[in-house]
């Protein structure tokens, strides 16, 4: 049973009950029991729905359901969609100026609230605070980028292409988008794309995570806040249900997805069908390319920074170091030794690592140990055996590094998205590229070297979306665009920087001729410049 509640707090309390929104006109929900629900958030209202469904949400350090969260209808989506296309008219046609003006008010209180969202984030994805600040920054630089809305969508203007004749252009929004998020960014990944959405006059539907749906509503109520009109930013949380009917309803005009690549497929093959716009950033299987010339101190931490940060759980994690030629032995040396250190336990605290979003992804990625040992890998360091600081009931899992591993290896050909390492052996610099080249995915790869030359030939000859030379996780400033190549990005459209502000907008170009009274009068021919 749920109920309306009239309040104007963050989490409010009812008789027992609680609500997880803090919009000022409060239409939150209350759910049966001591377990609050996430509700959606639509036309700038919470809603409860329609369904009768709910999923659960977990502490990940403790394992215990912290909340409910409320699985959209058809029905749901339908309100969601309809609140966003009431609101684009007027919000298209809001000055440039005024949109900046919020996207600064928003970017404020995101800057000044980064604790209060970070620690959202660490309650429901299990991440260690300071990196859950980190992913809260790095989405504010795309707020940041918007708030430049009016130079962004700038056109070009050419003077007398023909005689009393000008041409210019102009970029013009899509009405209403949609934007599907996954569980290991719950505020970042929104953040690539709601914010130069809405900068460029489009409303929008988020389908957030069911596994970590709060950082959404915070977001949604601070643009309340912020003054974002009504129905311009929607919420809707749940599964398939949602998500289907967000790729096929026809008002919506274009799809921004992020998650596992079948999906992404999935997402883009059934919404392009249906019209829409659409890009869809899948899986990946990162690489970290070791030339004998590195710095291997270096390249150890970066390997085991961007290996076992967020447990594993990044789309740009690292997880195939390529050690080429007789440096191995010594770079999975100093790995060992920096894995076997990492202090693993509640993100709250002082862990460099915190536990895995659930407990079927934590025994999935466990599985994939056994079956490293049994296809022949070495087990470097066990994640099994490592001292974990933290409630026995969390999601829990060491780091682990293998040795020796083969491209045939489950641990190679699968995105595993836990903390699990794995060193392949090859000889030559051509060997590395030639195994990376070879993997489906093509997100992001790392060399490390001290030979320009060399950097300069893998960032020619890589095959995927982002390199890093001497950078382990070489995700974009906002000013530049995010998106893999291969597996790893369905479209043709990257997310954020100027990728993103051409698929939130179709471009016009308007010819224009104000008569004098000298016009030439009749003529069927083709229009020519003269
Ligand atoms: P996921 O594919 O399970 O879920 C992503 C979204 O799709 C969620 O909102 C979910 O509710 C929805 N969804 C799940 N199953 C669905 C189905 N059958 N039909 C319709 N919708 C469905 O991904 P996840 O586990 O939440 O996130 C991890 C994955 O996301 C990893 O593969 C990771 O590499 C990828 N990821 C990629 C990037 C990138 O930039 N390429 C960034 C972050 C995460």
């Amino acid at each position: 049973m749920y109920r309306e509640v009239v309040e104007a707090t963050d989490e409010v309390r009812t008789g027992g009950l609680r609500a997880l929104v803090a919009p000022a006109r409060l239409g939150a929900m209350a759910s049966d029991g001591e377990v609050p629900l996430v509700p959606h958030w639509i036309g700038g209202q919470a809603a409860a729905g329609s369904s009768g469904r709910h999923g659960d949400v977990f502490d990940p350090s403790t394992g215990q359901v912290t909340k409910h969260v409320a699985y959209a209808s058809g029905a749901d989506v339908d309100a969601a969609v309809a609140a966003a296309s009431a609101a684009f008219d007027p919000w298209r046609a809001t000055s440039l100026a005024e949109r900046s003006r919020v996207l600064f008010r928003f970017r404020e209180l995101l800057h000044d609230r980064t604790d209060e969202l970070a620690a959202i984030i660490t309650a429901e994805h299990g991440k260690v605070l300071s990196d859950a600040r980190g992913e809260v920054a790095r989405g504010l630089e795309v707020v940041e980028l918007a708030c430049g809305v009016p130079h962004l969508v700038k056109g070009g203007f050419s003077e007398g292409v023909s005689t009393q004749v000008d041409v210019y252009s102009i970029r013009q929004p899509l009405g209403v988008v949609s934007i599907i998020s996954p569980f290991n960014f719950p505020a970042m990944v929104p953040c690539w794309f709601f914010p130069l959405a809405v900068a460029t006059g489009n409303t929008v539907v988020l389908k957030p995570s069911e596994k970590d749906p709060s950082a959404a509503n915070w977001l949604a109520a601070r643009w309340a806040e912020a003054g974002l009109p009504d129905g311009v930013f929607n919420v809707v949380h749940g599964d398939k249900v949602a998500v289907d009917r967000l790729l096929e309803h026809p008002d919506v005009q274009a799809v921004s997805f992020v998650g596992s690549t079948p999906i992404a497929r999935y997402v883009y093959e059934t919404a392009t069908r249906a019209g829409k716009r659409v890009q869809a950033l899948g899986g990946a299987k990162n690489h970290m390319v070791v030339l004998p010339d590195a710095d291997l101190d270096l390249a150890a931490d970066s390997a085991v920074n961007a290996g076992f940060g967020s447990a594993g759980e990044r789309c740009m994690a690292i997880s195939a170091v390529v050690a080429v030629g007789s440096i191995a032995d010594e770079l999975v040396a100093k790995i060992s030794k920096r894995v076997q250190g990492l202090a693993v336990g509640d993100g709250r605290g002082d862990a460099d690592m915190g536990p895995l979003v659930t407990q079927a992804h934590r025994d999935k990625v466990a599985a994939y140990l056994d079956a490293g040992v049994d296809a022949g890998a070495t087990l470097a360091v066990d994640g099994r055996d490592h001292v974990i600081d933290g409630d026995k009931a969390g999601f829990w899992l060491g780091p682990t590094l293998f040795d020796h591993v083969s491209t045939d290896m489950t641990l190679y050909t699968d995105e595993i998205f836990g903390p699990v390492l794995s060193v392949l052996r090859v000889d030559t610099y051509d060997d590395a590229l030639a195994l990376v080249n070879a993997n489906p995915y093509g997100n992001g790869s790392a060399i490390f070297t001290n030979d320009g030359g060399a950097a300069r030939r893998f960032q020619n000859e890589v095959e995927v979306g982002m390199v890093g030379i001497n950078v382990p996780i070489p995700v974009p400033v906002s000013y530049y665009s995010f998106g893999g190549w291969k597996n790893s990005l369905f479209g043709d459209s990257h997310a954020y920087g100027t990728d993103g502000v051409h698929f939130y907008t179709r471009g016009k170009v308007v010819t224009s001729r104000w008569l004098d009274p000298s016009h030439g009068g009749l003529n069927l021919g083709f229009p020519q410049h003269d």
